[in-house]
C-alpha cells in the first residue's frame, strides 16, 4: 500500500475507479484532456498533473481509461504519453475497451521500452465502476497479473487472465456481443407485449426470475418502460466495440450474424443522433418499426 498511481482518462467510468483507488489508500497523479475531472479528483486528495507522462513519472502503476484505440495509443504512446514517464519496469494497464490488434501493438511498444502491459478492459458501467464490482478481463503475463491484482480487487469483484496481450480485449467483445444481442431482443420482446396491449413492465417483471432473467434486462427493462435513456453506456462506445468485434471476425474469418446486424442498428441510431444515448436506446430502433412506444401503463 503508499504506492503511486497514475490516472489517466476521467470519464464516465474512470472518474469513480480513480476515486476508489485513493479511498483504497493508493496516491493518485491524475490526468484528462479536460481540467474539470482532473480538479474534481484533486479535491478529493489526487495530484493534477498536465500530461500522461507528467503523471506516469510520479508512479509506479499508470492506469487508462480512454474510449477508444486511437485515444489509448495517444495517451500511452503517443507524445507526452504514459511511456515517455515510465521509468523501466513501469506497469501500464490499459481498461479501455479497444480492439484486440490495437492492444497487442500497444503491447509491442511497451516490450521494447521495457515497460510492462495488461489489457484489462471491464465489464458493468458506471453503478459498477462506482460500487467497485467491475468485472475485469485481463491479457497479458501471470507476473504483471499478480502486480495489478490488488488494484483488481479494489475495482472489481473479479478479475481474470484470460491469455497473452489482446485477449482481455477479445473476451471484452464476446462479453458486448451477448449485452448488446440482448438488448436487442429485449427491446424486441417488450415491443411486441406493448403493441399487444400487455403492459412492458408486467412482462419484464413475469420473465425476470425464469430463464429470461438476466443482469442485462434487470439493468435495461426499467429503464425502456421508464424512457429513461440517460447514460451509462453510450450507443456510440457501443458502435465502437461492435465495429471492432466485426473487424476482428473479417481478420479471423468468423460469420457474425448476430453481431453485424446488431451493427446495422447501431449505425441507424448514430445517424438518428442517438450516440449519446445510453444503449438502452436501442429499443427506439424497434419501436420505430413497429410504430408503438414501450412503457407501463
Ligand atoms: P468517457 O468518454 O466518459 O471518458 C473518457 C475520458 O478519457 C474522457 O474524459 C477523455 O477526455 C479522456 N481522454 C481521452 N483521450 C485522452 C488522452 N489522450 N489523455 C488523457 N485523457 C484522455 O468514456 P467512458 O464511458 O468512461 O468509457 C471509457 C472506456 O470504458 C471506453 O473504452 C468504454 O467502452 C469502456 N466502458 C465504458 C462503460 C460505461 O458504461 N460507460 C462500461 C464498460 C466499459
Amino acid at each position: 500500500m503508499g504506492q503511486k498511481i497514475a490516472f489517466i482518462g476521467l470519464g464516465i467510468m474512470g472518474k469513480p475507479m480513480a476515486k476508489n483507488l485513493i479511498s483504497g489508500g493508493y496516491e493518485l497523479y491524475v490526468y484528462d484532456l479536460f481540467p474539470d475531472p482532473v480538479a474534481e479528483l484533486e479535491k478529493e486528495g489526487a495530484t493534477g498533473c498536465k500530461s500522461a507522462a507528467e503523471a506516469s513519472s510520479n508512479a509506479d502503476i499508470t492506469v487508462t481509461m480512454v474510449q477508444d484505440g486511437p485515444q489509448a495509443e495517444s495517451a500511452i504512446t503517443g507524445e507526452g504519453g504514459v511511456i515517455e514517464g515510465a521509468a523501466k519496469g513501469h506497469l501500464i494497464v490499459d481498461m479501455s475497451s479497444i480492439a484486440p490488434g490495437v492492444s497487442q501493438r500497444i503491447g509491442k511498444v511497451c516490450d521494447e521500452n521495457g515497460v510492462n502491459f495488461l489489457d484489462a478492459p471491464v465489464s458493468g458501467g458506471e453503478p459498477f465502476a462506482i460500487s467497485g464490482d467491475l468485472a475485469i478481463m485481463v491479457g497479458g503475463s501471470a507476473e504483471d497479473f499478480e502486480v495489478a491484482k490488488p488494484l483488481f480487487d479494489i475495482l472489481g469483484k473479479s478479475s481474470i487472465l484470460c491469455g497473452a496481450h489482446g485477449a482481455g480485449q477479445v473476451t471484452k467483445l464476446a462479453n458486448q456481443i451477448c449485452v448488446g444481442a440482448n438488448i436487442h431482443a429485449l427491446a424486441e420482446a417488450l415491443t411486441l407485449a406493448a403493441k399487444s396491449g400487455v403492459n412492458p413492465e408486467t412482462v419484464y417483471k413475469a420473465i425476470a426470475g425464469g430463464l429470461a432473467g438476466s443482469n442485462v434486462i434487470n439493468a435495461k427493462a426499467p429503464m425502456m418502460v421508464d424512457r429513461n435513456f440517460e447514460p451509462g453506456f453510450r450507443i456510440e462506445l457501443h458502435y465502437k466495440d461492435i465495429n471492432n468485434a466485426m473487424e476482428a471476425a473479417r481478420d479471423l474469418d468468423v460469420p457474425l450474424q448476430v453481431t453485424s446486424n446488431l451493427q446495422q442498428v447501431l449505425t441507424s441510431l448514430m445517424i438518428q443522433g442517438e450516440g449519446k444515448s445510453d444503449h438502452s436506446a436501442i429499443a427506439k430502433y424497434v419501436e420505430q418499426l413497429a410504430g408503438v412506444e414501450i412503457k407501463k401503463h
